[in-house]
């Protein structure tokens, strides 16, 4: 399988900094393993911005062909974050969301995820969330307590339950089968907070490449109000 990625990110129209952070930065197309991430870091001052940063920054630090799988990958990002609290306690209470795909030439991506960023498979047209947010109004939702609706503004939405920068973590690991012509997006929340997957299907039937994928979600996020940091990376599948 070919691969061919790009990444867009924009701190939106309400926030000072942006807090997120996408790996890679370049775009590309290969056919050996590659690794494609995305954190929303959390924390006082600039240590959401730092958080994301070192996350991001361990988890890929190691060659994506290296025997190393994503779970292990954001295990390590946990540890980087940990440790730099360690050592200035002015970063303290920082955290970040991760959810990183590592996709292998044979066509089988790994997922690894831990927070409220998403992927999802866009694949015949139709959009589908693999990943399962990590939040108090997911867990309502998944319980019956409050119905999608309700959730999209219940006052505590924004309310993650499990985050890299506490010393246990509970990473969710799947694998997934991918074919040609599938898309595959990795987004924070900034996205599917602002727009509804209908309207990020749409974007991503128009866009004839990753680039102009991202960019248009990017965009169409910041139309609808852009109330926070969007970071869009898009892997294409082919043969
Ligand atoms: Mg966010």
């Amino acid at each position: 399988m070919r691969y061919t990625w790009s990444s867009a990110t924009h701190v939106g129209l309400v926030r000072a900094g942006n807090e997120d952070s996408v790996r890679p930065t370049t775009d590309g197309s290969r056919e050996e393993p590659v690794v494609v991430a995305v954190a929303d870091g959390m924390g006082g001052a600039v240590a959401g911005e730092v958080a994301s940063r070192i996350a991001i920054d361990a988890a890929v630090a190691e060659d994506p062909a290296a025997d190393i799988t994503p779970g292990e990958r954001i295990r390590r990002a946990n540890k980087a974050v940990v440790e730099a609290v360690a050592d200035d306690y002015t970063l303290s209470g920082m955290g970040t969301t991760l959810t990183l795909g590592l996709f292998l030439p044979n066509g089988t991506a790994q997922i690894a995820h831990i927070g409220d960023s998403r992927l999802y498979l866009y694949r015949d047209g139709e959009l589908r969330q693999l990943t399962r947010d990590h939040t108090l109004v997911a867990d309502l939702v998944a319980l019956g307590q409050i119905t999608a609706e309700q959730a999209e503004t219940h006052p505590r939405r924004n309310l993650v339950t499990r985050v890299i920068g506490t010393p246990d973590i509970d990473v969710d690991e799947f694998e997934i089968e991918l074919a040609a012509g599938d898309r595959v997006v990795i987004c924070s929340d900034g996205l599917n907070s602002m727009l509804r997957d209908r309207e990020i299907e749409a974007r991503l039937a128009k866009a004839s490449s990753p680039s102009e994928a991202a960019w248009s979600l990017v965009e169409a996020a910041n139309a609808a109000g852009g109330n926070d940091n969007t970071t869009v990376a898009v892997v294409d599948v082919s043969l």
